[in-house]
């Protein structure tokens, strides 16, 4: 096989050096070496040694511009900080047994590097790097790079069986690279996925966060229902629920999935799609006619998600965004300027903007609906939008040509009045019933609290 050499960053050939003049072995390892063969900047460079952690900070106690941090001493690891820029420093460990199906009972510290490689999870995971010994590749990790394929390293039962994070670990890599999964390993984990309820929720969700972010998530989605519903069993119902409808020729699962892959990969957004139609199954109904709906859906999803969300421990702006757009998903937007303007109001830009974004990834994943079409369509509403936003339209309460001391100025009597009215003139230049001009708006004012003065 043809020697593979890159370069590593200034700083980590330096502490990799440092550590070999010591008298120790030191090699890139894991992710940042997967990530350079893929030709992906990797997102730090993590070093495995020889060393023990005490070594490791005796041979940083005199670099300048170097300081330590013992980060996980009892795992091994050292954080060397080179100019501001950290490096995990591991020893090369062992894992003793599991019997949480999550973490070693014990690890030993070793000092061969096969050994450290041969614990971590996939073949592509467990490949080392030195600037001039070039690749330690023990187990075919660069041939399933070039293969696309996610393989465990060793037996696949075992592994899983050892650390059950490995199975959505899997699922996520898949995902994120479009990657297959190896026979072996596939099996294995549609044997085991139930072992993933021994995974503490928060640290699934880091894991799920990514693979929904994946550029292969809509075939994992379709690959592996149970692993997802396990995760996620309020999308069950959803399952082969077919919709008896004209405009969905998908089941709702498929659908979701489907439109998963059509928003931005970002969190929100792809959580909102894989729940914005799960209440669907709930909702069911058939008319006379024999076709499908699913009335009053989107409260049921809200739910459903809002349920995940909080067993997840999902952070609460991530939370009240995701519960805006699942709830808000089917409403119309911009059927007119005003209601365009009303819109605006409500959500801000960047919330409208997102909702546009779920309502043309929910129309392309129906499966009856041209893409040309649909995207001709978005783009206009977009284009909308930003011409609307370039005007600086009055939506709240700061734009409006007045304030409240202009109306007490004006006559208006102080206290609540003020409010109201300032929030009745905002609704009606919103609608674009009233200039938002001073002149105007205080003549509208004087008559509405006149008109008030009379209903009292
Ligand atoms: P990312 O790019 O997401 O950081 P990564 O591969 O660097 O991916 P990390 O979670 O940072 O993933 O882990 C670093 C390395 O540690 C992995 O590449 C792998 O070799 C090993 N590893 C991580 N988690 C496990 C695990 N649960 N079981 C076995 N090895 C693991
Ligand atoms: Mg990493």
């Amino acid at each position: 096989m043809k020697e593979v050499l890159f370069r590593l960053p200034e700083a980590a050939a330096q502490v990799i050096g440092r550590l070999n003049a010591q008298g120790y072995e030191a090699y890139a390892v894991g992710g940042c070496v997967r990530d350079t063969l893929l030709g992906r900047e990797p997102k730090d460079w993590d070093i495995c040694t020889s060393a023990e952690p005490a070594e490791v900070e005796r041979a940083f106690s005199d670099m300048p511009s170097s300081r330590i941090v013992e980060t996980g001493l009892q795992h091994g690891t050292v954080t060397v900080v080179v100019d501001h820029v950290p490096y995990e420093v591991t020893t090369y460990r062992a894992d003793g047994v599991y019997t949480d199906h999550r973490h070693p009972d014990s690890v030993r510290f070793v000092r061969s590097l096969k050994e450290d490689l041969a614990r971590r999870d996939f073949t592509i995971n467990a490949m080392a790097y030195h600037p001039e010994e070039g690749l330690k590749d023990f187990f075919g990790g660069r041939e399933d790079l070039e293969a696309r394929v996610i393989r465990c390293v060793g037996a696949a039962e075992k592994r899983f069986d050892e650390d059950a994070l490995r199975i959505l670990r899997a699922l996520r890599f898949a995902s994120v690279y479009a990657f297959n999964i190896e026979e072996e390993t596939d099996r294995a984990i549609r044997l085991l996925y139930e072992t993933l309820s021994h995974v503490a929720s928060e640290r699934i969700w880091q894991e799920v966060q990514k693979l929904l972010c994946g550029q292969g998530v809509r075939e994992i989605l379709m690959g592996y229902p149970e692993v997802i519903c396990s995760i996620f069993p309020e999308l069950e119902a959803s399952v082969g629920f077919l919709q008896h409808n004209p405009y969905h020729h998908f089941t709702v699962y498929e659908h979701l999935a489907r439109s998963v892959a059509e928003v931005p990969p970002e969190t929100v957004l792809r959580l909102t799609m894989l729940f914005h139609d799960a209440g669907k199954p709930k909702a069911f109904t058939v008319d006379e006619r024999g076709i499908g709906h699913a009335y009053g859906h989107a409260e049921i999803s809200v739910k459903l998600v809002a349920s995940a969300m909080e067993r997840m421990r999902v952070d609460n702006r991530t939370r009240d965004r995701v519960l805006v757009l699942v709830r808000d998903h089917d409403l119309p937007l911009e059927e007119n300027e005003k209601m365009l303007r009303r819109r605006l109001a409500a959500y801000g830009e960047e919330t409208l903007m997102q909702l546009m974004e779920v309502q043309r990834a929910d129309a392309l994943s129906k499966g009856t609906f041209d893409r040309e079409h649909v995207e001709r369509a978005h783009a206009l509403r977009l284009q909308k939008l930003q011409e609307l936003v370039a005007q600086h339209p009055c939506v709240t309460l700061r734009d409006l040509a007045v304030n409240g001391r202009d109306l007490i100025d004006h006559g208006i009597p102080a206290g609540k009045t003020v409010g109201n009215v300032l929030t009745a003139l905002l609704d009606r230049v919103i609608a674009g019933d009233l200039p938002n001009e001073r002149e105007a708006l205080l003549k509208t004012a004087s008559q509405l609290t006149c008109k008030g003065e009379k209903n009292t």
